[in-house]
This record gives structure tokens, C-alpha cells and sequence, in this order.
């Protein structure tokens, strides 16, 4: 090992720069920068090699963590690139989004006493370089195979696996009901997280590898699912779960209540130019409004920080657990407080109140009246359950709520046309645990619609898993064709 590694006893932790926040507040840019070489060199050096990797071990993707941390050190950044993109299709979007905090960095073993290397600032770092110095290419396979296979959803899940076929020889052709491609990486995932561009590069990437988009194609609507397996060798369905989880209670129904992706969907659509009705016409534009958030997850924390950036006149998030027990990550919430978002812990809506009508007749939200929540006993799952206190309301202002209580699959077999498509008791795809297959035979599924709401890096995983399957499949059923000619 040479002297240039474990720099981690003399060396500390830096991060990327982050843009102060009153100056990101008023943009959506990312709010990272990129590392300068030598930081990234020095960062990557930090690393102590170890022996068991325990940052790999809780990477989802086994990342070879270590080998391109010393390959970045050593200045042989093409290297650690190849290294880098061997088991990770988008190693620039992982480094950018992923909860480093509870994964890879959160194992690092000198966290305990020092601080963690900085896995994804280097791992984007190293990917960032290789599209400047042009060393990412379009795949070329090296024989094109005469198989199809037709992947419903351009998710990362569904492209990580569009490459991995592609790669093999396979024709790909994915289909998408949206108009670009990236699934929630594009239209969920705000610009300060995750710059478009980097979503966009990608695309044209893999056009030009030869994988064939077919957008604005809803599989159910535009085209049958039945007509889609006709067409391919196999299938692969990667439609992520979009159905959002409802508020109850009096009043939910009052205009000014949205759903979460709705929102971040109609902002990310405005940043990228289009014109979105419910944008300009206010719906869904928080300018000079009081926001209220109510969830705790990373959609939550999407949605409090695009309010802030919109010209919000206040924005809150309304929890019902503590700051320990939330879902989202702890980075995110950081960066939210900092943003200026104030948080109400422990508290949950029990009613939204109506006020003035607006010259169309509608009835708009005007505030919430919640209840203050304690923790109680753990339930058989070990989480603890939240309880309303006695007499604990109040009343916050409110023209704008954003639902973000997570999301549920939509109803597949329906929407396919396929009631022989089976389903999990919570909606989700069902499949064999290694080889991916649905109970149709040649219909493979990965990503959220099989896990249920995850993260990319989960959505990478599987997505080239279930590419592994299906060429093991698809050599099968041929190998079994020419043998009964
Ligand atoms: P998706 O990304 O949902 O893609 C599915 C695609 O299928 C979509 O493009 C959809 O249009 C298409 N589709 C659906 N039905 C059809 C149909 N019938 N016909 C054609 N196309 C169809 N994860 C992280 O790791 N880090 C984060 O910071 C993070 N932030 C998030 C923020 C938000 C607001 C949300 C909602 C999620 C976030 N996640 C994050 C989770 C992550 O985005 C998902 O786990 C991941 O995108 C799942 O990938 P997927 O390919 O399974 O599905
Ligand atoms: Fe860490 Fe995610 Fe990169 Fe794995 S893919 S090394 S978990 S940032
Ligand atoms: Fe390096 Fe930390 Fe991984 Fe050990 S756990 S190999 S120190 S990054």
C-alpha cells in the first residue's frame, strides 16, 4: 500500500463546498461543488484500505469503494473511473443523491473515531471528470444479438437495466408515459439535488448506444401490454409506485391541498421550461404563500425546500414523530433548517380550515388545526407509536398543504389488462426473490414497483440483476428453439 493512503490520522474530513444558505435559497442550483482535483486526491486519501471494506459491504451496488479511492489519490482518475462504472451505471447520480449518511459513508470504519471519508463527493467527482475528459462512451456491443426486450418505465431502475442488455447485444427499447427520461430522477427529484443536465447527458448516452425510447407511451393506454409482449423476447416492467398516500379528516378535500408530486413535478417541469399551467396560474407555485409540509420523508424535505426557493411567505413541516425517527435523511433536514424551513415535531393535522372565497367560488384551505403527538410504547415492529395529547391543538396558517405521506403501487394487473399478473398483499409486483420473473412467464420487474418506495441506488441494483436474469433467460429459450428445429 503506498504511503499516499491512510492520510486519515493527520488529514480531516472536507466536504465539497456548499453554497451559503441565503445565496442558494434563491436558485435552484445544486448546492454542492464539484471537488478540485487535489481536494479530491487528498479526500480519497484518507482511506485506510481496509481489509473488509465495511463502506462496499453497505454499499447496495458492492461499490469497489476502496480500489477507486487509491486509484483517485494516485491521480489515475480513468482508471478509477473504469473501476467506478464496472457496478454502478450512474455513479454521478449516486454520489449526488444517495443517503450516504446511512450506507456507505455511515459504515466507514474511521467514522467512529474520525470523520467518514467522503464516498460520494469522490464517487461523483470521478464521473463528472470522465464526461469532461470524454472518457464515457456509448456502448458498443461486441455482437448484436437478434433478441428484443421491451422495458416498461425509463426510471433508474428500468435504464440500468436498458444498459445492461445493451451491453450484452440485446435490442432495447424503452418505453415511458412521461416526455423525457429519467423517471422520478427527472420530474421527482428537485435541480438543488440532482442538475438535469446530468439526467439529460445521460439519455443521449444511451441513444446513441443504440437503446430506443418510445415516450409519451403509456403501456395500458397507448399500447397494450398484451401487444407489448408480443412484440419482445421478454419484458422487463420497472413503473416505480406512484399512488400517494391520502390525508383524512375534515376539510381534505378543500382546494390548496396537493399531492407532493404533483407539486414537485409542476417545479421541475418549470425549471426545465415548460409551461405548466398549474404553475403560472398559481396552483402550484408557493410564491407568497404559507406552506405547510406535512411528512417527514425525503419528498417532504423536496418539497419544504423548492417552497423556500419559490418565494414561499413561510414554510413548515408538520411531523408526527420526533427529529430521531424520521425517515428522510438527517443531511437533507440539515440543509432545510438551514434553508429556513421551520420544523413542528411531534404533531400531526386533524382538520383544515376553509376561508375567503376567491372570485371563482372555490373554497381554499386557509390553516390547520393539529394536534400535539407523544411517543409511546414500541409496536411489534420496534418503532415507537405516536399518540395524540389530550387538549394539545393548535392552529397554523396554511394556503398551501403538501401532501407527502409516501407512495403506494398503482393497481398493475389492472392497468396491463393482466389479471394474471400477481401481487404482493401491499400492491407490489411479485417475483421470484433471485431470478426477477413475475408469474408471467418472460415478464421480469425491478425497482420500486417490486420493493416498494426505495432509493435510486436500490433501483440500479436491481434493475442489473434482473438484466442477468433475463439474458439467462432469453439464452435458454433459444438454446431450447434450436434444439427443437
Ligand atoms: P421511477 O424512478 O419511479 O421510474 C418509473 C418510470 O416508469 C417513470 O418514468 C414512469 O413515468 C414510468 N411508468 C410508470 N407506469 C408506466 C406505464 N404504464 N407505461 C409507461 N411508463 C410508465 N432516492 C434516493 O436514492 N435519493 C434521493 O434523494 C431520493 N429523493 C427522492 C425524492 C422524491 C420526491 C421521490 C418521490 C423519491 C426520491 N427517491 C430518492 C426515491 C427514488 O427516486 C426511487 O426509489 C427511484 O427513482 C425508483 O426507481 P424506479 O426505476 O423503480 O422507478
Ligand atoms: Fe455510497 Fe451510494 Fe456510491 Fe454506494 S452508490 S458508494 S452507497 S454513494
Ligand atoms: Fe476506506 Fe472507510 Fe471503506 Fe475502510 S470503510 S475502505 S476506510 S472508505
Amino acid at each position: 500500500m503506498p504511503d499516499r493512503m491512510l492520510q486519515f490520522v493527520r488529514l480531516g474530513q472536507q466536504n465539497p463546498d456548499k453554497r451559503s444558505a441565503m445565496v442558494r435559497r434563491s436558485d435552484f442550483g445544486e448546492i454542492y461543488a464539484e471537488f478540485a482535483p487535489p481536494q479530491a486526491a487528498a479526500q480519497a486519501s484518507r482511506c485506510s484500505q481496509c481489509g473488509v471494506p465495511f463502506c462496499q459491504v453497505h454499499c447496495p451496488l458492492s461499490n469497489n469503494i476502496p480500489d477507486w479511492l487509491k486509484l483517485t489519490a494516485e491521480g489515475r482518475l480513468e482508471e478509477a473511473y473504469e473501476v467506478s462504472s464496472a457496478t454502478n451505471n450512474f455513479p454521478e447520480i449516486c454520489g449526488r443523491i444517495c443517503p450516504q449518511d446511512r450506507l456507505c459513508e455511515g459504515n466507514c470504519v474511521i467514522e467512529k473515531s474520525f470523520d467518514s471519508v467522503t464516498i460520494g463527493a469522490v464517487e461523483r467527482f470521478i464521473t463528472d471528470t470522465a464526461f469532461e475528459q470524454g472518457w464515457v462512451k456509448p456502448i458498443k456491443p461486441v455482437r448484436e444479438l437478434p433478441q428484443s426486450v421491451g422495458i416498461v418505465g425509463a426510471g433508474p431502475g428500468g435504464l440500468a437495466a436498458a444498459e445492461e442488455l445493451r451491453r450484452r447485444g440485446y435490442q432495447v427499447h424503452v418505453y415511458d408515459r412521461h416526455d423525457r427520461v429519467g423517471g422520478l430522477l427527472i420530474y421527482g427529484i428537485p435541480n438543488f439535488k440532482l442538475e438535469k443536465e446530468i439526467v439529460l447527458r445521460r439519455h443521449a448516452l444511451m441513444v446513441e448506444s443504440g437503446i430506443v425510447f418510445h415516450l409519451n407511451t403509456e403501456i395500458g393506454r397507448d399500447l397494450s401490454f398484451a401487444d407489448l409482449r408480443a412484440r419482445h423476447a421478454a419484458v422487463l416492467v420497472a413503473t416505480g409506485v406512484y399512488k400517494a398516500r391520502e390525508i383524512g379528516g375534515p376539510g381534505a378535500g378543500l382546494a390548496g391541498i396537493v399531492p407532493a408530486l404533483d407539486y414537485l413535478v409542476a417545479a421541475n417541469r418549470t425549471g426545465l421550461g415548460d409551461a405548466v399551467l398549474e404553475f403560472s396560474n398559481g396552483t402550484l407555485d408557493a410564491r407568497g404563500k404559507h406552506v405547510v409540509v406535512v411528512g417527514g420523508g425525503d419528498t417532504a424535505m423536496d418539497c419544504v425546500r423548492t417552497a423556500v426557493r419559490q418565494g414561499a411567505a413561510s414554510v413548515k413541516c408538520l411531523y408526527r414523530r420526533d427529529k430521531a425517527n424520521m425517515p428522510g435523511s438527517l443531511r437533507e433536514v440539515k440543509n432545510a433548517e438551514e434553508e429556513g424551513v421551520e420544523f413542528v415535531w411531534l404533531a400531526a393535522p386533524e382538520a383544515f380550515i376553509g376561508g375567503t372565497t376567491g372570485p371563482d367560488g372555490v373554497e381554499r384551505v386557509r390553516s390547520i388545526r393539529a394536534a400535539r403527538m407523544h411517543l409511546g410504547l414500541p409496536d411489534a415492529s420496534g418503532r415507537q407509536s405516536v399518540e395524540p395529547i389530550e387538549g394539545g391543538h393548535f392552529t397554523v396558517p396554511a394556503d398551501l398543504v403538501i401532501k407527502a405521506l409516501g407512495f403506494d403501487p398503482e393497481d398493475i394487473p389492472a392497468a396491463f389488462e393482466a389479471p394474471d399478473l400477481t401481487v404482493t398483499r401491499w400492491g407490489t409486483l411479485k417475483t421470484g426473490s433471485t431470478t426477477f420473473m413475475t408469474s408471467l412467464p418472460g415478464v421480469f420487474a425491478a425497482g420500486d414497483i417490486v420493493r416498494g418506495a426505495s432509493l435510486v441506488v436500490w433501483a440500479i441494483r436491481d434493475g442489473r440483476d434482473a438484466a442477468q436474469q433475463i439474458h439467462g433467460y432469453l439464452k435458454q429459450t433459444t438454446a431450447v428453439a434450436v434444439a427443437a428445429e
